[in-house]
């Protein structure tokens, strides 16, 4: 039905109206009938199923009223007689076009829609409905507003057909042909997809702007819904797609692992990570990520790269290091007592120390303090004293050696970046102990040393910190590991190399070292037994003499410690093992070995050492000092040499640059002696002296010899005996004044190791004798001296006059001090 059919509303509906007698003015009685699930819009052509008898007989008169009807929709579809509020107020005067009855007895009848009318009044006859109907024109408010909307609508139209299927192609080109706007509305109003409600609505919209405002909103909205489901449906297959490829890519991959033979082997290994990463329970938040997002990585990787093992080596790392696994650390002290003299003789003071430590951490329950620092020279006992913590306080023990560290990343580890770059040793140890809180024991801090590459003690001194150790960061793992359940110990052999920031934090406890006797029962109570279990021998199987042990000690070692003696024990007990095994193969019987003095020398070979080294002779030109290397303290046998010459000193024997300088002062002294000593003023210039000391191949440095050169100086010169069995340390200054030095307690240790009798010290020093232990000073005789004249006077045979090179000295003169004037060579007073 088009526009044209139809004639013009207005012109149309006034022959009608003609016909009905209206009680109002404009408006007119018509057939009525209550439409259920449709609105008819102006202009739309439907088709009608009619069933409701009034509704058939409505059509009916209308067809012979002149084809009018009125076309109303009922509020609720399920009622069967409407009545004027359950039917909606504005509705469309139509024209029957067409209308066939139907078998069963209802009607389809064909409508076009005219013109919106409103009820004015419902009238219910017997058999049929009709109501007053009043003509609703249509208003606009904007005529240029019209205009635009309508060319909007096209636009939005043409754009909406495309997305949907409500609306037939042609009726594009239909709607563009329309030149009425308030038509053009109307048109597309019921192809819209909404309620009947609102299309109702749109309906009673007499002003054209709104109507067609209303048609633009629906469709716009429709559209912005269109789009939306588009963009949804997009995205949802781009996603399907993905899975779909990775899926693809996976199984392709596998394909090829497959067909390399390396699938099953990989995907082994990737089991084995994955189970591990969920069996780590306290791993922290921030590893657990790294490592699940590497093994990701690792999935991905081409089988057999090289970036493969890179990943897999560090994931291994991760997973291997102890997070948060701990042993149960015991608190009591009593046991702890007893683990340590169990395993220890002696050591009276640093197992006082020790316990105090232990006390403290069990109050505080956590390790804020300082870190115990043992130092004392080989052999003592500092790394066993460290492994009996960890046995006293339940933890593991792990020992990591820092002598020769020079590079900061072997304690922090190598970036990743760096081809075989691994965590450093901190971790790496820590790994070892496979508990996050053992004794870890740091060996040698003093020989650390710094170069180009960083300083190390920069990074020990971040782990050894309480405040940040528990963020410590390794370059390799480069992540935060937790250092604060561990328990540092350090040792070192002197102080001198330990960096002062790190001093700081330690707690220092010395061993000096042990005394013979101290060897000895530490030898027959605890190495002996120990070598015998490690070389399988029962404890009668063999037996060391006291005497043995003795001869051992004194031949065979010379140390502070025990490190030797237990390797020369150890060395017996394989010997006799080996024996036992060879003569019980030939014999079948079981013997018994007791090792004397002669045997000793049998299993071990000619002394090595001659005993006590004390001189057996008084000597000219020899005396003996005491010095103190890391090995502790040790006799140093100073000769002098005297030669025609021309004032030169010849100085040999490793000697250090103080030391050097140590002998010039002596020399000095003596020069300025030289008159008191019998000797010509100008003697020097005719002489060459030559000092040396022995056993070169150890370095010795420091002016505590100086005494002992200035001695030995004096006896080549003056051709008189040192004696043998004294032994002397001290400084000397150039007027002779013997001046302080330190490590005394080590030093009377060698003299009474060396058989020593007498021992003179410098008086200054007197105070360190309350650390010497009682017997050692009831077998010495100490002597302490303020001046050089003194040492000569207790050092020198000079009962044995006739010794002297010039004429006799008398003690009180020859002990003259100051030097006099007339001493001072006279070309000086000019
Ligand atoms: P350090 O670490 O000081 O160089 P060690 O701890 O390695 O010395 O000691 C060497 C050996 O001597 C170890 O077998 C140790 O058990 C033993 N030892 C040292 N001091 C004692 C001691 N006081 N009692 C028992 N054994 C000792």
């Amino acid at each position: 039905m088009t526009g044209r059919r139809a004639p013009r509303p207005r012109f149309f509906l006034k022959g009608l109206a003609m016909i009905f007698k209206s009680h109002k003015e404009h408006a007119v009685t018509y057939m009525m009938m209550p439409l259920r699930d449709i609105v008819v819009f102006p202009h739309m052509v439907s088709p009608l199923f009619v069933g409701r008898e009034r509704s058939i007989a409505a059509v009916e008169k209308a067809l012979e009223q002149g084809k009018t009807i009125f076309l109303v929709t009922q509020k609720d579809a399920s009622i069967d007689s409407p009545s004027q509020e359950t039917v909606y107020p504005v509705g469309v005067l139509a024209t029957i076009l067409q209308m066939l009855k139907l078998p069963d007895g209802s009607i389809k009848v064909l409508v076009e829609g005219k013109k919106r009318g409103r009820i004015n009044k419902f009238l219910v006859e017997d058999d049929s409905f009709s109501a007053l109907v009043e003509e609703v024109d249509d208003t606009c408010r904007d005529a240029n507003e019209v205009k635009a909307l309508n060319a909007m609508i096209l636009d939005s139209l043409d754009n909406f057909a495309k997305f949907t299927k409500r609306i037939p192609p042609d009726m594009v080109a239909t709607a563009a042909a329309v030149d009425d706007p308030s038509r053009l509305a109307d048109l597309i109003a019921p192809q819209l997809n909404v309620s009947l409600s609102d299309k109702q609505q749109i309906l009673e919209l007499t002003d054209v702007c709104e109507r067609l405002e209303r048609v633009y909103a629906i469709m716009e909205s429709a559209m912005e819904l269109i789009r939306t489901e588009q963009r949804i449906k997009t995205r949802v297959k781009r996603q399907m797609e993905k899975t779909q490829k990775d899926y693809y890519l996976n199984e392709q991959m596998r394909a090829i692992q497959k067909e390399i033979g390396d699938t099953d082997d990989r995907q082994a290994e990737i089991d084995e990570l994955e189970e591990k990463l969920q069996s780590k329970k306290h791993l922290s938040e921030e590893a657990r990520t790294r490592v699940d997002k590497e093994i990701k990585k690792l999935k991905m990787m081409p089988p057999m790269s090289a970036e493969m093992n890179v990943v897999r080596n560090y994931i291994e790392w991760i997973l291997s290091l102890p997070w948060g696994e701990k042993s149960d650390v015991k608190m009591d002290i009593g046991p702890a007592e007893q683990i340590l003299n169990d395993d220890h003789y002696g050591l009276k003071e640093p197992k006082e120390r020790i316990l105090e430590y232990l006390a403290v951490e069990s109050l505080v329950q956590k390790l804020k303090g300082p870190i115990l620092c043992f130092v004392g020279p080989p052999g003592v006992g500092k790394t066993s004293l460290g492994k009996s913590i960890a046995r006293a306080t339940g933890r593991r023990f792990v020992r990591l050696s820092l002598g020769g560290v020079r590079d900061e990343a072997e304690i922090r580890g190598h970036r990743r970046t760096y081809i075989g770059a691994l965590p450093g040793k901190i971790l790496q140890s820590l790994k070892k102990a496979g508990t996050d809180n053992p004794v870890f024991l740091l060996d040698e801090v003093d020989k650390m040393s710094t170069d180009f590459r960083g300083d190390p003690s920069s990074a020990l001194l971040e782990v050894l910190d309480p405040e940040q150790n528990d963020t410590f960061n390794d370059h390799y793992i480069d992540m935060d590991y937790d250092l604060s359940g561990v328990m540092f110990i350090t040792t070192a052999n002197t102080l001198q190399g330990i960096p002062p920031a790190l001093q700081d934090r330690m707690e220092i406890i010395r061993i000096a070292g042990y005394m013979e006797s101290e060897k000895l029962a530490i030898a027959k109570q605890y190495l002996v037994p120990k070598q015998l279990e490690a070389n399988g021998l029962a404890a009668g199987q063999l037996e060391f003499s006291d005497n043995s042990v003795l001869h051992i000690i004194r031949r065979y070692t010379r140390e502070a410690g025990v490190r030797n003696l237990e390797r020369e024990i150890a060395s017996i007990c394989r010997k006799v093992a080996t024996d036992l095994v060879r003569q019980g193969a030939q014999e079948g019987g079981e013997r018994k070995v007791k090792i004397d003095k002669s045997s000793v020398e049998k299993y071990l070979g000619v002394p090595r050492f001659r005993y006590g080294t004390a001189e057996e002779k008084n000597k000219v030109g020899i005396s003996t000092g005491l010095a103190w290397t890391e090995v502790g303290g040790e006799l140093l046998f100073i000769e002098v040499a005297v030669m025609s010459g021309k004032g030169e000193l010849i100085i040999t024997g490793k000697l250090g640059d103080v030391m050097k300088e140590s002998a010039r002062a002596a020399m000095s002294y003596v020069r300025s002696r030289a008159q008191l000593l019998g000797l010509d003023k100008e003697f020097y210039q005719l002489i060459d002296l030559h000092i040396h000391v022995p056993e070169g191949a150890i370095p010795k440095d420091g002016p505590s010899a100086g005494i002992a050169i200035t001695t030995a100086i004096i006896s080549a010169l003056t051709r008189v005996e040192v004696k043998k069995d004294i032994a002397m340390t001290g400084e000397i200054t150039l007027r002779g004044r013997v001046l302080p030095i330190g490590g005394l307690k080590e030093k009377i240790f060698a003299a009474h190791r060396g058989l020593i009798s007498t021992v003179i010290i410098p008086r200054e020093n007197e105070k360190d004798l309350k650390d010497i232990p009682e017997k050692i000073l009831k077998d010495l005789k100490i002597v302490m001296v303020d001046h050089m004249d003194e040492v000569i006077r207790l050092a020198l045979v000079t009962d044995s006059a006739e010794a002297f090179a010039g004429k006799a000295v008398e003690d009180k003169q020859f002990f003259r001090e100051p030097p006099a004037p007339e001493d001072i060579p006279p070309q000086l007073h000019q």
